[in-house]
């Protein structure tokens, strides 16, 4: 099957590539009417969501955060942040609106290989001891209050249902996939994750794990990252009304008013909640899939599940990439008689990769013929070769980030943010991070024109994309210390 049809003429074959090309092309399309209906779908599935459970297939979910941080938070709290790669643990010390973060210090620890085939408990287990080892550290600059116990806001980026500020239980796994061989560290990650299983609380995991180990820490606060990024947005910034991670996985949170959740039965004290709603799993006809990206999600580890998240975030970019490549290899014998085999091999070729790609701004395209060297194997591209792996890369990523415009819009619409008022000089920030808003700079320029596009130029000088670098580590601490144990009796 590696052996492409040799009599295939040269000139057929670029004429065959190219037409598998512009086939796919046309099915990424995303112009700007489609774009828009897509934000109004999207808005649409946001009442549907808060409407009743299950109500939609964007969960919507109720984050228990009903006040953002205001400024006035005070003493010593630690952060941990579960969800990627690494972990990171933090410890910040607040000093209230006079002195703001007066010290913070921070340190990421890998998962090591061995772990992975192992139980939650010992993942809990290192993740405590390493928590422990951590704390032990804690020096000049932060101060616990005399007879109190350190708190910690702990982000989870999957989806949780909560049951309180901290308590929940997984949903389901995301950002995920089965391949036997998880040598990458960047893979391991996720299968390291999947020990966790759908139903664990993951609050009393770790609150067990650290019992076990000794460490007296109490969880205040169970986050999602965007809940995070959104918290610590706010706590710079005022304006923020909305957070979004473009990174491994994608997703959104906002403030909405309480008023508007019919489904939260909740005791209603506040006149506000904010909002987890798992964008990654928006699903609408309007949206543009092609069979590379039904292949793609048959393959997954959540057949069915997160169909925007699979056509947008960083986990998938670099493989639909890959999948065209050896669709055009296979049919076009577009590099040559055979097809390379690392070509077959899935994610072998990484968004970061393809974002090099992509912005490969040398004459003869030479980063492009070294990543095809170096992660498939291919050698001697010719200039032509390179310049269509380069128009590739940029259909996928223009269509991912066209989409996670649309769903912000549709975000500004559901809170009437979408148009100006007269005398309103109001500001709406929505905070952003992850790695692929953050590196990969022609989708993130993209994403932010077409943003402009679909709000026009009046309202879209009201609107403000800030990057919140890493902000969700800093907003967990924040949540830890407005959710803190001791706040009611300070107050009363
Ligand atoms: C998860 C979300 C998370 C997002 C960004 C998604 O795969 O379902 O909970 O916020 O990735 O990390
Ligand atoms: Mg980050």
């Amino acid at each position: 099957a590696l052996i492409v049809r040799h009599r295939m003429r040269s000139s057929g074959r670029w004429a065959r590539a190219m037409a598998i090309l512009r086939e796919f092309e046309d099915k990424c399309g995303t112009p700007i009417g489609k774009l828009r209906q897509v934000a109004d779908a999207m808005t649409v599935e946001m009442h549907a969501g808060l409407a009743s459970e299950g109500g939609s297939k964007l969960k919507m979910l109720i984050s228990y955060v009903d006040n953002l941080p205001t400024g006035d938070e005070r003493g010593l709290f630690y952060a941990l942040d579960l969800g990627g790669t690494n972990f990171r643990v933090l410890r910040v010390q607040l000093g209230g609106k006079e002195g703001r973060v007066a010290k913070q210090e921070f340190t990421e620890v890998s998962i090591p290989p061995n772990l992975m085939v192992g139980t939650s408990d010992e993942l809990f287990d290192y993740i405590a001891t390493e928590l422990a080892k951590f704390v032990a550290t804690e020096g000049e600059g932060f101060h616990l209050s005399p007879g109190r116990q350190r708190e910690l806001g702990f982000t989870f980026s999957f989806p949780v249902k909560q049951s309180s500020i901290n308590s929940g239980t997984l949903m389901t796994w995301t950002k995920g996939f089965s391949i036997a061989d998880a040598v990458s560290p960047f893979y391991a990650a996720f299968v390291i994750l999947l020990m966790i299983s759908i139903g664990q609380d993951v609050v009393m995991e770790l609150t067990k794990a650290m019992e076990r180990k000794g460490l007296d820490m109490r969880v205040a606060a169970l986050v999602n990252d965007t809940i995070g990024t959104l918290a610590g947005g706010r706590y710079f910034n005022n304006d923020v009304v909305a957070a979004v991670i473009l990174g491994t996985g994608t997703n959104a949170a906002y403030v909405e008013r309480a008023q508007a959740i019919p489904k939260w039965h909740g005791l209603v004290q506040s006149e506000e909640m904010v909002i987890n709603m798992e964008w990654g799993n928006f699903r609408s006809s309007h949206l543009p899939i092609t069979e590379y990206d039904q292949a793609l999600d048959a393959d997954s580890l959540n057949p069915g599940d997160h169909i925007f998240e699979k056509i947008i975030s960083g986990m998938y970019l670099g493989d639909i990439v890959r999948r065209v490549l050896c669709r055009m290899a296979e049919e076009a014998a577009f590099f040559g008689d055979t097809v390379p085999a690392k070509l077959k091999i899935p994610f072998i070729l990484r968004t970061p990769e393809m974002s090099a790609m992509h912005h490969d701004s040398s004459p003869d395209l030479k980063v492009v013929g070294n990543k095809l060297k170096d992660i498939l194997g291919i050698t001697n591209t010719s200039l032509k070769t390179r310049k269509v792996v380069v128009e590739l890369c940029n259909i996928v990523a223009m269509r991912g980030a066209r989409l996670g415009a649309a769903g912000i819009m549709g975000i500004l619409k559901k809170i009437g943010r979408d148009t100006v008022k007269e005398g309103d000089k109001q500001k709406t920030v929505i905070a952003m991070d992850g790695g692929l808003f953050e590196h990969y700079s022609e989708f993130s320029k993209a994403l932010e024109s077409t943003l402009q596009e679909l709000l026009g130029e009046e309202v879209s000088s009201r609107i403000v994309i800030e990057h919140a670098n890493d902000g969700s580590g800093i907003g967990a601490a924040l949540l830890a210390a407005s959710h803190s144990q001791y706040n009611d009796i300070e107050e009363s």
